[in-house]
C-alpha cells in the first residue's frame, strides 16, 4: 500500500502549491473512518480509495480531487457525514464527495430504465462538477483491475457497463490511455477466449516484426534529423480489444487485418508535423484514402494529429501519427491537460465559448439533452449512439464547424446549429447546390439549411437524424403537431355539437369542464375528442348538465349544411351502395347516409366501426370511405359537392362484417419476428390480408400488415398487443 508521503510527493512533483497539510488530514481520516473493512479481495479496505487517488496523481489532477479521491467512500460506507466533510475539509471537497456519494449508488443495476436513470444522474452529478467524472472514473478503472475478486454473476455486469458508458466516457473526455485500459479488462472479463487468443497473436507480432519496427523508427529519426527536426519516433502495437473490434466489425481473421503495426512520432511545432508528413511519403508508398488531418479538424473530444498509412519496407501497412508533444498530451489527458476542472467550473458556469474544450461542450449538450429527453430509455439511447460515433466536420457559411456523429444528415445539422432552425428546415445547400434535407453528410461539407417560417418537422425525419438532440426535438414536434391537428377537430366536432343543439361553444366555456372528462388540458380533451376517445355527447354532458342525446332526431342532411365544406349533402344521396368484391351476404355496407347502387370501397388504409368517417363521391367509381383524419382529405377540401356525410349503421350484437384496416409495424430484425406478430394477430380474431415488406434497413424492418377486423376498439386491441412485443419497435395505423 502507498505510503502516506509518497502520494504527498507524487502530487507536489507536479503542483509545489498543493496543500499538504490537507492531503495528509485526507489520508488519516480515510483510513481511520475505514477501519478494519477489508475489500473481496482480502486487502484493507483503505487501499481501494488510495489506489484511486494514485491514478488521479497520473492525470495531475488537484489537490481538491486527490483529497475527494481519498474520501470518496467514506459517507456511503463509514460513519462520516456530509457535514463533517464540510467542517474538516470545506464545502468544496464536501461538494465533490457528496455528488460521488449520490453516483455510488448508480452501478450494477440491470433494470435499462434505472440504467438510464442512473446516467442522467451520473451526468447531473457531473454538470456540477467535472472533477466528479474524473474521481468516478478512476474508482471505476481500480474497480476494473481487482475485478477477479469479485464474484462471477456480479463481474459480467460490471464490465459490461465498462464498456458501454465508463469507457467511452473516458474516451470522450480525451483520456485515451485510461479508455484503451478499461476497455481491455472490459473484453477480458467479457470474452477471456477471445482476449486471450488476440493478446497472444499481437504478442507474437511484436517478435516477428522488431526487425522492421527499429529500421522504421531509424529511418524516420534520421531523415528528420537531417531537415533539422528533433523527432520521437515509437512503434506501436495496436491494443487487443481495438484489434478485435476490427476483426468482428469487418468480420475477418487476424491475419487479414492490414495495419496493425503503428508509428507515433512526435514533434516540436506543428510546421514540424507537416514536415514529418512529407517525409514519412516520400519515403514509402501511401495508401490512398487513409489521410487525416486531426490537426486542421479536430475531433470532438480535442484530439489532434495527422493519421497516414504507408505501406512499410516489407510490404505491410504501417500506420503513422503525428503530433507535438502538446498533441500528445492532450491525446492523452483529454479534458484533465487542459486545467479546466479547476476553480469550481461548472456546466452552466460563465465561461467564455472560446475557452470551452469540446469535451466540455459535450457534457453540456449531454446535460441540455437531460432536461429535453422525453423518458430516461431514450436518453440513454442517445448517449449511448453517440458514444459510439465517429465524427464528421462541417461548416455553417459563415464557417462555424459543427461537429456531428459520423452518418449524420443535414437534418442532424440543423438542429445543432438551433432547434429553431430544425424545427423550421424545409431544404439545404451542401457545398452550394440543393440537396434533400436527409442527405447524410460529409467531412468538410459546407451546409446552408433553407428555413421557412411556419415549417414543421416532418416525423419521418425522426429514423433518418441519428442525433440524438434531433430525435427527440422531431419527436417532440410532431407529437405536439399532431395533437393540435386532433385538437382542431375536436373543436370542430364541439362546435358542430352545440349548432345542432342551438348552443354557442367557447373554448372558455369548456376550459373548466374538462376535469369531469378525466383531462386536465384544453389541448388534451380537444385532441381526444377529435381521436374519437372522447364522445361528443358526453363533452357535450359535461359542459350542458341538461343536455340530452339528440342522436335519434338526426334530420336529413341536406336541410342541414347545404353548401358547406365538411359534412354537405351530395348528388348521391338517395342511392344505395355495394362492396366490390364482398360476400354476397354481406353486400350492403353498413353505412348510413348514402344509398343507390354505386360500389362503395375504403380508401386505402381502410376504416372500421368506430372511426369517424367521410365519404368523397369518385366520379364514375362511386364512393372512397376515409376516416376523416385521413390527410387525403386535402385534396377534396375545394370540391364541397363531393363530400358525402356518413356514419356507421352498426348494431354491436348482428355485426357480422370484419373491416379493413391497414398497420404498419416496425420490428428488429429476428429470426421469428414475424411469426410473433401474426401468432398475435391471429389469436386475438384478426384476419390477415396481405403481408408486405416495405423497408429492411439495418436493424428494423418495416411491415404492412391489411387486416380484418371488428371495429376500432378491436383493432387498438390488436395493435397495443403487437406494440407489446419485445421485438415491435412502433405499431402505427396506415393513415393516408
Ligand atoms: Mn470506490
Amino acid at each position: 500500500m502507498m505510503r502516506q508521503y509518497e502520494l504527498v510527493e507524487r502530487v507536489t512533483a507536479y503542483d509545489p502549491n498543493a496543500d499538504e497539510a490537507l492531503l495528509n488530514r485526507a489520508y488519516v481520516y480515510a483510513m481511520k473512518a475505514h477501519g478494519a473493512q477489508l475489500r473481496a479481495s482480502g486487502d484493507p479496505y483503505f487501499s481501494h480509495p488510495l489506489e484511486v487517488a494514485a491514478i488521479l496523481t497520473e492525470l495531475k489532477l488537484d489537490d481538491a480531487t486527490i483529497v475527494a479521491a481519498l474520501l470518496h467512500d467514506t459517507i456511503e460506507d463509514t460513519d462520516t457525514t456530509r457535514a463533517e466533510i464540510d467542517r474538516l475539509f470545506g464545502p468544496e471537497i464536501g461538494a465533490l464527495v457528496d455528488g460521488l456519494t449520490k453516483i455510488k449508488k448508480l452501478d450494477l443495476v440491470t433494470r435499462r430504465a434505472e440504467q438510464a436513470e442512473n446516467l442522467r444522474k451520473l451526468m447531473l452529478a457531473i454538470s456540477q462538477d467535472v472533477r466528479v467524472l474524473l474521481v468516478k472514473l478512476a474508482d471505476r478503472l481500480h474497480n476494473m483491475r481487482t475485478i477477479e475478486h469479485v464474484p462471477p454473476n456480479k463481474r459480467q455486469r460490471i464490465a459490461e457497463e465498462t464498456m458501454d458508458i465508463y469507457a467511452p466516457l473516458a474516451g470522450r473526455m480525451g483520456i485515451q490511455w485510461m479508455r484503451d485500459e478499461l476497455e481491455d479488462l472490459a473484453f477480458r472479463t467479457l470474452q477471456p477466449e477471445a482476449h486471450k487468443t488476440v493478446s497472444e497473436r499481437l504478442e507474437a507480432l511484436q517478435e516477428s516484426s522488431a526487425r522492421v519496427v527499429s529500421e522504421i523508427e531509424s529511418v524516420l529519426t534520421r531523415k528528420l534529423a537531417e531537415r533539422g527536426v528533433t523527432a520521437t519516433v515509437q512503434g506501436r502495437l495496436k491494443k487487443p480489444y481495438s484489434v478485435w473490434r476490427k476483426m468482428d466489425r469487418k468480420r475477418i481473421s487476424f491475419e487479414q487485418l492490414s495495419d496493425i503495426l503503428g508509428f507515433r512520432v512526435v514533434v516540436p511545432t506543428i510546421s514540424d508535423c507537416y514536415r514529418a508528413l512529407e517525409v514519412v511519403h516520400t519515403s514509402w508508398p501511401l495508401v490512398p484514402g487513409r489521410f487525416k488531418d486531426y490537426i486542421s479538424t479536430p475531433k470532438q473530444n480535442d484530439y489532434r494529429s495527422i493519421h497516414t498509412t504507408v505501406i512499410g519496407p516489407q510490404h505491410q501497412r504501417v500506420e503513422m501519427q503525428i503530433r507535438t508533444k502538446e498533441m500528445h498530451e492532450i491525446a492523452e489527458f483529454g479534458i484533465a491537460a487542459h486545467n479546466l476542472y479547476k476553480d469550481g467550473v461548472s456546466l452552466n458556469g460563465h465561461k467564455p465559448d472560446a475557452l470551452e474544450s469540446n469535451a466540455y461542450q459535450w457534457l453540456r449538450r449531454l446535460v441540455e439533452l437531460l432536461h429535453e429527453g422525453d423518458t430516461p430509455e431514450e436518453f440513454l439511447e442517445h448517449t449511448k449512439l453517440e458514444l459510439f460515433q465517429d465524427q464528421v466536420f462541417c461548416f455553417t457559411p459563415k464557417g462555424r464547424l459543427i461537429a456531428l456523429p459520423r452518418g449524420a444528415t443535414a437534418i442532424d445539422f440543423a438542429y445543432a446549429v438551433h432547434t429553431g432552425v430544425g424545427n423550421a428546415a424545409v431544404g439545404c445547400k451542401i457545398n452550394g447546390r440543393a440537396e434533400p434535407v436527409i442527405s447524410e453528410l460529409h467531412n468538410g461539407d459546407e451546409v446552408e439549411i433553407i428555413t421557412a417560417e411556419g415549417a414543421t418537422p416532418s416525423a419521418a425525419w425522426e429514423s433518418v437524424a441519428i442525433t440524438g438532440k434531433a430525435r427527440s426535438a422531431i419527436r417532440r414536434a410532431a407529437r405536439d403537431a399532431i395533437r393540435s391537428q386532433y385538437a382542431g377537430l375536436g373543436r370542430q366536432i364541439m362546435i358542430r355539437a352545440c349548432e345542432r343543439s342551438e348552443r354557442k361553444y367557447s373554448d372558455e366555456r369548456f376550459e373548466p369542464m374538462i376535469q369531469r372528462l378525466g383531462q386536465s388540458s384544453l389541448l388534451d380533451t380537444l385532441a381526444a375528442i377529435g381521436r374519437g376517445e372522447i364522445r361528443s355527447d358526453d363533452a357535450m354532458h359535461a359542459m350542458f348538465p341538461d343536455f340530452r342525446e339528440e342522436r335519434k332526431k338526426n334530420q336529413p342532411v341536406a336541410a342541414r349544411e347545404e353548401g358547406s365544406g365538411w359534412f354537405g349533402l351530395r348528388k348521391a344521396m338517395g342511392m344505395r351502395f355495394r362492396v366490390p368484391g364482398r360476400k354476397e351476404a354481406s353486400s350492403a355496407v353498413p353505412i348510413r347516409g348514402i344509398k343507390g347502387d354505386l360500389p362503395v370501397r375504403f380508401a386505402e388504409g381502410g376504416a372500421v366501426p368506430g372511426d369517424r368517417i367521410v365519404g368523397i363521391a369518385m366520379p364514375g367509381e362511386g364512393i372512397t370511405i376515409y376516416p376523416i383524419h385521413s390527410p387525403r382529405l386535402k385534396e377534396f377540401d375545394d370540391q364541397p359537392d363531393r363530400w358525402l356525410d356518413v356514419r356507421w349503421e352498426i348494431d354491436g350484437e348482428t355485426q357480422r362484417d370484419r373491416f379493413p384496416a391497414t398497420i404498419i409495424v416496425r420490428a428488429i430484425n429476428e429470426p421469428g419476428t414475424l411469426a410473433g406478430i401474426t401468432q398475435v394477430i391471429g389469436e386475438n380474431d384478426a384476419n390477415i390480408d396481405a403481408i408486405q415488406m416495405i423497408n429492411r434497413s439495418g436493424d428494423f424492418t418495416d411491415m404492412r400488415f391489411d387486416l380484418e377486423v371488428w371495429d376500432l376498439k378491436h383493432l387498438l386491441t390488436v395493435i397495443s398487443l403487437i406494440k407489446a412485443l419485445k421485438v415491435v419497435n412502433t405499431v402505427e395505423r396506415l393513415n393516408v
